[in-house]
């Protein structure tokens, strides 16, 4: 079974007077061995096709199946399960937060957990995805004393510490630098080959390079989309 199937999927946004159409009808099979790279120009929908398959947001028409359910039209608190249990996000910024130390930015997905237990529980989970991004050793830093590379690791261990099926990430290596690029690329891989479907928008093509399928944005519609 594929982990999401969009069918005939829009979104759209009124501006005043005018209808903003963000997604224009997009069809798209997620399988759960995927790294698949979205290009395509500012404006073209990428965010928002992210948004949706993160029950950030819900479409304005189509259908939507994930895991098998019918998730196109949810009650905000079937979102909110899902959004916990089933994916993590990685941002282009980190979005780390600044007070907290490495260990407690990583276990705070979990504090939306029923069943993740108590604070040593949640820590003893954050740790452990701490290790396997390599920031086990950093536990008590603020992200301020970390390096771009390393704060995208400690997000990517926030994305995973909930077990997700689907990790989405807006520009993950926007913000680093050509080592530390390669590092985050490699990271994803591995998830990609433990059954986690990893979503990740790019502008780099280098990037997209990585990736076993690309698919291209174009005013709201996938006009391209190549498996290799
Ligand atoms: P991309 O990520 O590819 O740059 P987006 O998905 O962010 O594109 O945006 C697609 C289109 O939808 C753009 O024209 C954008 O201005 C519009 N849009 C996105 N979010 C909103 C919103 N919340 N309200 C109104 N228009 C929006
Ligand atoms: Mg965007």
């Amino acid at each position: 079974m594929a982990l999401a199937v969009l069918q005939g999927v829009r979104k759209t946004y009124r501006m005043g007077d005018e209808d903003v159409h963000a997604l224009d009808g997009v069809d798209l099979t997620l399988e759960r061995d995927e790294l698949a790279a979205i290009l395509g120009p500012s404006g073209s929908g990428k965010s928002t096709l992210m948004h949706i398959l993160g029950f950030m947001d819900q479409p304005t028409a189509g259908r939507i199946l994930f895991e098998g359910e019918d998730v196109s039209h949810l009650p905000p608190d079937r979102r909110a399960w899902y959004r916990s249990h089933r994916v993590g996000f990685v941002f282009q910024s980190f979005n780390l937060l600044p007070r907290l130390t490495v260990v407690e930015n990583v276990a705070l997905p979990l504090l939306y957990r029923e069943d993740a237990g108590g604070e040593a529980a949640r820590e003893a989970r954050a740790r452990e995805a701490l290790d396997r991004v390599g920031m086990g050793h950093r536990l008590g830093h603020r992200p301020t004393e970390l390096s771009g590379g390393e704060r995208q690791r400690v997000a990517i261990a926030r994305a995973i510490v909930g077990r997700p099926s689907l990790i989405l990430a807006d520009e993950p290596t926007g913000n680093l630098d050509t080592r530390n690029i390669d590092r985050v690329l490699a990271l994803l891989a591995e998830l990609r080959r433990e059954g986690i479907a990893v979503l990740l928008v790019t502008h780099d093509l280098a990037v997209a390079e990585h990736a076993s399928r690309v698919i291209t944005m174009r005013a709201g519609r996938i006009q391209e989309d190549r498996r290799r």
